[in-house]
């Protein structure tokens, strides 16, 4: 890896982006909350990458494993990698080791495969369950109506913790995705079905993610609007 380079353009955006949340969280009386903001690598360089972590944003959020296996070697120390792309069973075991939290987790048989791995690698894998919240038949995630009945099958496994949810909603649903995510995820937590560890919502991307914590966003995930749109040919 070479050395550290200055990113201008990275730097001016990480800029933009820590004052829209500050202005959101006034906003929306949110000011003694922490809310995590992520960012979201696919398609970014390593130095890019890197840059960003250096100014603060150490936690990576990572799509696909290949690229990630690709990447992970030229990543600064103190990154911090977290899962949020579609995952195989069959791949689990490539990440297992070097992500922090596994936040796409769409199915209890995926949950249950994380399981196995994780009490066989002697740990707990913290998970979010990814809800499709739009209902869209081309998107994974739990439907909003089965959730609990699935929440409460994968709370009983050894090995995984589930800490929230996460989503992904169609651009066009807006706040009114939004609010049903709050809604199901404050019911969760006030029925206590996961437990005490049940405390994050990653909700809110790059074009909305100051509306997201308007409704309850306790993490938001970025990339364009970090890194500048993605260029699909040069990953590294
Ligand atoms: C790509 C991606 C993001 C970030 O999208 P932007 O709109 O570029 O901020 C967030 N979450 C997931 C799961 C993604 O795949």
């Amino acid at each position: 890896m070479s050395d550290p380079v200055f990113f201008a353009d990275i730097d001016e955006n990480i800029k933009r982006i820590r004052f829209n949340i500050e202005e959101a969280k006034v906003k929306y009386g949110r000011e003694n909350d922490e809310i995590t903001a992520m960012a979201v690598t696919k398609t970014v360089t390593p130095q890019r990458i890197n840059f960003a972590a250096m100014q603060g944003f150490t936690l990576l959020g990572e799509n696909r494993v290949q690229e990630f296996l690709q990447k992970k070697e030229f990543y600064v120390k103190n990154a911090e990698i977290q899962f949020i792309g579609h995952l195989q069973s069959n791949k689990i075991k490539y990440i297992i080791d070097s992500v922090t939290m596994i936040q796409s987790v769409d199915s209890v048989s995926l949950a249950k495969e994380i399981s196995k791995l994780a009490v066989k690698h002697g740990k707990t894998m913290d998970i979010l369950c990814e809800v499709n919240i739009g209902g869209e038949e081309s998107k994974s995630g739990f439907s909003p109506d089965a959730l609990n009945e699935s929440l409460c099958e994968i709370s009983q496994l050894d090995g995984v913790r589930i800490c929230g949810l996460m989503t992904i909603p169609p651009p066009v649903c807006g706040n009114v995705c939004f609010e049903r995510m709050q809604r199901i995820f404050e019911d969760i937590r006030s029925d206590k079905i996961c437990g005490d560890e049940f405390r994050v919502l990653s909700m809110g991307m790059s074009a909305d993610y100051a509306d997201a914590i308007g409704f309850g966003s306790t993490m938001v995930r970025i990339g364009s609007a970090l890194f500048g749109a993605r260029n699909y040919g040069t990953s590294i």
